[in-house]
């Protein structure tokens, strides 16, 4: 049964003082996780650019002029390398990102499936992010070996129209309903700063709280704001904000994976253990997340090492699709 909190009751949680919200936050943590391990995961862009999309946030967006050139699709041997050297660097978990408005029935979808039997063979969890999918394709995946299938809600429903206008957020919840009844995990979060109000915060947490099952994965990102997108001017998050947005997220999805994810190049070391301790069970490592700066495999294995933290092993078997 999903843990059903209003909106006042999240934004309770929310306002509650810092350390306090920590404090309860670890205490969900240590309940339902193991506190000293943390999944590292890589993001690779498969595909990139020339989205037809308009997601404010986006470099990959045709329509804004950011320095984000254009690549077609990747091969499969490339994209097995990438795969190599992330397993190399500790991740157990590879995250595919094509910039498409949503999956065809094409050659390339025959790629990508090809893409995900080879990642999976190497015995780490694949999640895929490439738009919109229907149940059919969403088998496909499943079928392939793909682990879990990313869909960012982005924000709450009240806000999702200043920030997309190409599709709406019941098309976003449709394709979530189509990858869980494919069997596969789910990974939905969103991002903080982009000019939200504290209730839109709330509103995404809560819409992720009605998933019934919740989602396995919540990546949460801070806006890495990128010249010649519509938000290039969004002042950064304050480092508190995500701390607070993690250990509130960790105490309303007690079982998801939450995921300390965009915007880690600006946080100090201090700050990402106050995200773990909070109750992040996972970080993106590899130079680049997509299109954008992000730490090094080497600098995440040393902060690890101060933080006494171990990576998380890929998982053994089956997808652990959380029960109803
Ligand atoms: S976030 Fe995805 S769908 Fe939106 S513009 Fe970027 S690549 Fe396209």
């Amino acid at each position: 049964m999903n843990q059903e909190l209003t909106k006042e009751q999240i934004l309770e949680i929310y306002n509650t003082p810092l350390l306090e919200l920590i404090t309860k936050a670890a205490e969900v943590h240590k309940k339902h996780h193991k506190t000293g391990e943390v999944q590292i995961s890589s993001l690779i862009s498969v595909k990139t650019g020339g989205c037809p999309e308009d997601c404010a946030y986006c470099p990959q967006a045709a329509r804004y002029n950011t320095e984000v050139k254009v690549h077609k699709l990747m091969g499969v041997e490339e994209v097995s390398v990438c795969a190599d050297n992330a397993k190399k660097g500790g991740a157990s978990r590879m995250c595919l990102g094509a910039a498409w408005r949503e999956v065809r029935d094409n050659k390339d979808f025959e790629k990508v499936l090809d893409m995900v039997k080879t990642i999976n063979a190497k015995g780490m969890e694949v999640c895929a992010t490439l738009g919109m999918v229907t149940e059919d394709q969403a088998r496909k995946l499943a079928e392939a070996g793909l682990y879990a299938y990313n869909h960012n809600i982005d924000t709450s429903e009240e806000n999702y129209e200043n920030i997309i206008s190409t599709r709406t957020f019941e098309d976003r919840i449709g394709t979530l309903k189509n990858v869980r009844k494919a069997g596969l995990t789910v990974c939905s979060g969103g991002i903080i700063g982009m000019g939200e109000s504290v209730a839109d915060r709330i509103g995404m947490l809560y819409t992720l709280s009605l998933l019934n099952p919740q989602p396995e994965s919540v990546p949460i990102n801070a806006l890495v704001p990128v010249d010649g997108t519509p938000l290039e001017n969004q002042k950064p998050v304050p480092v508190w904000d995500m701390v607070r947005m993690i250990a509130t997220a960790r105490i309303v999805l007690p079982n998801s994976a939450v995921r300390l994810s965009a915007g880690r190049l600006e946080m100090s070391m201090e700050g990402q253990a106050l995200c773990f301790l909070a109750g992040a069970n996972s970080i993106f490592a590899g130079d680049k997340l997509l299109t954008t700066p992000n730490p090094a495999y080497n600098q995440d294995m040393e902060m690890f090492s101060i933080l006494g933290l171990t990576p998380k092993k890929a998982f053994n078997g089956k997808p652990e699709v959380q029960n109803a």
